[in-house]
């Protein structure tokens, strides 16, 4: 990453605002001047960008260690920083799983080597993700993980969770639970109801996730620990949610770009593109998670990025990886969803996420002057088609292949480092 030095971005729109010139001296926000005022040898023409605070995803699979032929720590942290990530959350689900304060340590020290984005490692739940026994959470946040997940799978015990829970509590860590019942999701493949019944697949009841969220929000109120529930995906459990927050539990929740923009139609086309966990749900949840990432009930848009090699999604449905890519494609997604609303976006996918991950030192932090120049340039012009060739990352499983979005994050900085420019805005500049 190279320095981007003493620049102006002239004519931007800090949150699509009125255009302003920002000038940026040693890696931060300087100030702000009319636009056009700026003298010519720093400008950067960015005349109908719109400048955002730099996202922050809490829910990304960097697959490495163990999962190189998917994805590595810097092809992911590319990908990250091209979608206009400056922070990323690496899921622990590695080989071998991120379960120690060493390993911690060694993703971490991976990351500062490779990484195009700032990389926080999170911990396993239980050991080797087997939902036995609880890692050793308290030594992994003395290492530097601030949140724990046993993602891609559920802490089905009800007392591992309680315990771990304490730990956070302890340690000022959040809990974050992919929930899925095991016995309730069984070897579901699809989602419940018509998807299921034109497929024939095994059905995947909401239920399975619902019942867990029920749960688990009791046992953070009880334990007085954070609680962060991953994709959440079905109309019962924003309620489920939404009371919770009511009663002031420490509870927050995401949302994936594509269970805002995709529904249990698309799979049922059978294409292992569609094939995600949760899955893809129906219109009427589709339209509950996006009352609710309005209203403030899921407090942020999370990728859950999940990279798989071609030739695993070539197999059939039964046999091909649940997951798919979306760092990229996040904004663009999130914005066909829900609309051009660029403090709703900075808050979702940049402030809440950083509160939530606790890293609101570094990241999410407004656009003003005196913070770090972390940010990234949003082409509202812009017209793509989205083509799963062109990517930062290692691997294509994007179920938006041929979709054609407006609005394109075109470059990242992080902490006056340039990370991504798509738009070549910063000749000289790009690493
Ligand atoms: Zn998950």
């Amino acid at each position: 990453m190279t320095a981007l030095g003493n620049v102006v971005l002239s004519g931007v729109s800090p949150l699509g605002g009125d255009p302003v010139d920002v000038v940026v001296r040693a890696g931060r926000i300087a100030g702000f001047r009319p636009a056009g005022t700026s003298p010519a040898p720093e400008v950067v023409d960015a005349a109908g960008l719109v400048l955002l605070p730099a996202f922050v995803d809490l829910h990304t699979h960097l697959r490495e260690p163990g999962g190189e032929e998917a994805e590595t720590i810097a092809t992911g942290t590319a990908a990250a920083a091209a979608g206009g990530y400056s922070d990323v959350f690496a899921m622990a689900n590695c080989s071998p799983v991120t379960d120690s304060p060493e390993r911690v340590e060694h993703v971490l020290g991976l990351a500062e080597r490779t990484a195009s984005a700032r990389v926080h490692a999170v911990g396993a739940i239980t050991e080797g993700l087997a939902g036995q026994r609880l890692a050793p959470l308290a030594a992994m946040a003395g290492a530097g993980a601030r949140m724990f997940s046993d993602d891609g799978r559920c802490v089905d015990d009800p007392v591992l969770v309680r315990e771990a829970l304490a730990v956070a509590a302890r340690t000022g860590t959040v809990i974050a639970q992919h929930a899925q019942c095991g016995r309730l999701a069984g070897s579901g493949q699809i989602n419940a109801g018509p998807a299921a019944e034109r497929t024939g697949l095994p059905p995947w009841p909401s239920t399975g996730e619902e019942t867990i969220v029920a749960r688990d929000v009791v046992l953070a109120a009880d334990a007085g620990a954070a609680l962060h529930v991953c994709h959440v995906s079905t109309a019962r459990t924003v309620a489920l949610v939404r009371w919770a927050k009511a009663q002031g539990w420490p509870v927050t929740a995401e949302v994936t770009p594509h269970h805002l923009l995709l529904t249990d139609t698309d799979a049922a086309t059978a294409q292992t593109r569609y094939k995600v966990n949760p899955p893809l749900r129906s219109a009427q949840d589709v339209a509950a998670l996006r009352e609710a990432l309005r209203d403030g009930t899921i407090d942020a848009v999370a990728t859950d990025h999940a990279p798989h090699p071609a030739a695993a999604k070539a197999a059939d449905w039964c046999g091909a990886p649940f997951g798919m890519t979306g760092l990229e494609t996040a904004l663009a997604v999130v914005v066909e969803a829900l609309g051009a609303d660029w403090a709703l976006v900075a808050e979702r996918m940049a402030h809440a996420p950083a509160r939530i991950g606790g890293i609101t030192g570094v990241a999410g932090r407004p656009i003003a002057a005196g913070e770090p120049a972390t940010f990234t340039l949003v082409d509202p012009r812009a017209r793509w088609t989205v083509d799963p060739a062109d990517t930062a990352g290692r691997s294509h499983n994007t179920p938006f292949e041929g979709l054609t979005f407006t609005h394109r994050p075109v470059a990242t900085v992080v902490d006056g480092h340039v990370t991504a420019d798509r738009g070549g805005l910063f000749p000289g500049s790009t690493r």
